[in-house]
């Protein structure tokens, strides 16, 4: 019984270093300009002449995203996106 309790105790401990680790990863860059105060992808056609950036960065810098280009928001790197299957009536 205890060598299960480990085992267990195990795999949370892997889990959550892997979740760790899977968060730090998720450095989005995104692109900014001198002058605007919008954030966009790097393909952004108001993105030529940019400055790569880390999202988290660009954000708390007070850059809102560019609404052209649709670039990845906060809320997308805390709420990560998950598939709701409609119930079948
Ligand atoms: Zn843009």
């Amino acid at each position: 019984m205890k060598k299960f309790y480990c085992f267990i105790l195990t795999i949370i401990i892997i889990c959550t270093i892997s979740v760790i680790s899977f968060a730090d990863e998720e450095e989005i860059i995104v692109f900014i300009t001198r002058t605007g105060d919008r954030y966009h992808i790097e393909s952004c056609r108001y993105a030529r002449n940019s400055t790569s950036i880390i999202l988290t960065e660009a954000i708390s810098n007070g850059y809102i995203p560019c609404i052209t280009c649709s670039p990845p928001t906060i809320e997308e790197l805390i709420i990560p996106n998950i598939e709701v299957v409609p119930e079948q009536l």
